[in-house]
């Protein structure tokens, strides 16, 4: 049985020294990014995100954050500001200052950051990505290096949707990710068991 959990969208502009900063996000671009990381995951998992809420907010970053890129305090900043409804809001920045940011909390949050790529296919695999964070879903790598004789492995963590690097276009889960993230608390509070 599909999952369907709602998606809120907020794309946020930073404003610093009282100019607002590039924000190249649209809610067009961000509503088929998100359609295309929800199929991504329904075809993997049979669980989708729905669009909620589109909104557009400036904000100015905390002064113990960076003020014109988002980092970790702004990240929290504002998952405390934007908080998730009943599903999981995807906070949409022009740029951020590494890859990933929240760590464990977002989990407990369902907030995740997503800054602008301008590929629609590797920016939804990125969300698609984050999605499975919040499914519970850990990286598949957790950061280690396979031995040697361990190639096998290795590629097939690089071809994984929760790989810690560079996203494959094949973004594979397996079985038992698959399950997880079915079962997580995410998943659960909308039917999933
Ligand atoms: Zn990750």
């Amino acid at each position: 049985m599909a999952i369907t959990i709602p998606a809120d969208l907020t794309i946020v502009t930073l404003r610093s020294r009282g100019g607002e900063l590039a924000q190249r996000w649209t809610e067009e671009y961000a509503t088929s990014v998100l359609r295309q990381a929800s199929d991504l995951l329904r075809s993997r998992t049979n669980i989708e995100f729905s669009r909620g809420t589109v909104e557009r907010v400036v904000e100015e970053m905390p002064s113990d954050a960076a003020s014109e890129t988002v980092d970790e305090a702004g990240y929290h900043f504002l998952a405390a500001t934007h908080k998730a409804g009943t599903g999981v809001r995807a906070l949409l920045v022009d740029r951020a200052s590494r890859t990933e940011l929240g760590g464990q909390s977002r989990q407990q949050t369902r907030v995740c950051l997503i800054a602008y790529g301008s590929d629609v296919a590797a920016t939804s695999r990125m969300m698609a990505h984050e999605l499975g964070h919040l499914l519970s879903l850990p990286h598949v790598d957790g950061g280690r290096r396979p031995g040697p004789g361990q190639e096998r492995l290795a590629a097939a963590w690089m071809r994984n949707l929760m790989y810690s690097g560079a996203l494959n276009p094949a973004a594979e889960l397996t079985e038992t990710q698959v399950q997880a993230a079915r079962s997580s608390p995410l998943a659960r509070r909308f039917g999933g068991r």
